[in-house]
Formats: structure tokens, sequence, C-alpha cells
């Protein structure tokens, strides 16, 4: 959990400093009236301007552009990483496997049930579910939840 909730953090912290390296880069093209659509004097003008980070750092401003596209495809990597393990989660723990116990004669059987299934009838306050035929002794009872295998506790 920790490790999604920090990848997600960085992936957006990444994603957002590559949008405003380019944002920084191209607003300085803008403030010099560097037309975006003139692409050799923009990019002329990215080779020759430099951008000054304060402590005496400078580079040019063709580097913030790269350092900014590269930045984003790692935080949106990143992103999409986090998504992908999201999707596995649900499919691993929407299915989970009920032992029920027949009220009546005590025999055990195993049935699938998804998570909210399980919720809706009120797992785990109420354990026991809707009638149903006992497999061993044909009686209709409601029986009883013994035990939930699932990957994740309830
Ligand atoms: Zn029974």
């Amino acid at each position: 959990m920790i490790a999604r909730n920090s990848t997600r953090i960085f992936g957006l912290v990444f994603t957002s400093l590559g949008l405003a390296s380019i944002i920084v880069a191209l607003s300085n093209a803008w403030a010099s009236g560097v037309s975006f659509l003139d692409l050799s004097t923009f990019n002329e003008f990215l080779w020759t301007n430099r951008f000054h980070i304060g402590f005496g750092i400078e580079f040019e401003l063709i580097y913030l552009i790269i350092a900014g596209a590269v930045t984003i495809l790692l935080g949106v990597s990143l992103l999409a990483r986090r998504t992908e393990r999201i999707e596995e989660v649900t499919v691993i723990t929407d299915d989970v496997t009920a032992t029920l116990e027949c009220t009546v004669c005590g025999y055990r059987w195993k049935e699938i049930f998804s998570e909210t299934q399980l919720e809706s009838m009120g797992f785990p306050r109420n354990r026991k579910i809707s009638r149903r035929k006992c497999p061993a002794c044909g009686r209709f009872t409601r029986p009883k939840i013994m035990e939930v295998r699932a990957p994740r506790a309830f």
C-alpha cells in the first residue's frame, strides 16, 4: 500500500516537474517574441538562450525541454504502472472461497462469492447466508460461513 502510494506521488511529482520545465522554456521563448511555428528560429532560440536556476548555475533552454520531456515520460510510466497494479489486485481479491456449513447435518462445502456479495449479505457481522439446499441432506437451510479464504483479510 505504502509502495503504491509513493509510486503515485513520484509519478505526479515527476509529471508536474516535467510540465513545469517545458512551460518555463516555452514562456521564455514567448516572452522574447519567438513564434513556436517558426521552428528554425524557435530551435535556435532554445540552443542559444540560457536558463538561470540560481547559485550561478545556468544551461541552455533546450536542456530544460529535454529534461522536461524525460521527466514527464518517467512520471507517466510510474502512474501507468500504478494503475496496472491496482487492476491486478482487484482481480485477485474479487472472488473469495467461503466454507459453508449446513445447520441441519453439519456438512461443509465450498462456494465462491465476490467480496461485494459477501458485504451485501452483512458479512462478517452476519455469518448466515441466504437459504439454499444442502448438497448432503437435501434440506433447505441458511448455511453458516465457517471460513473465508481471500488474499485480503476481512
Ligand atoms: Zn445438510
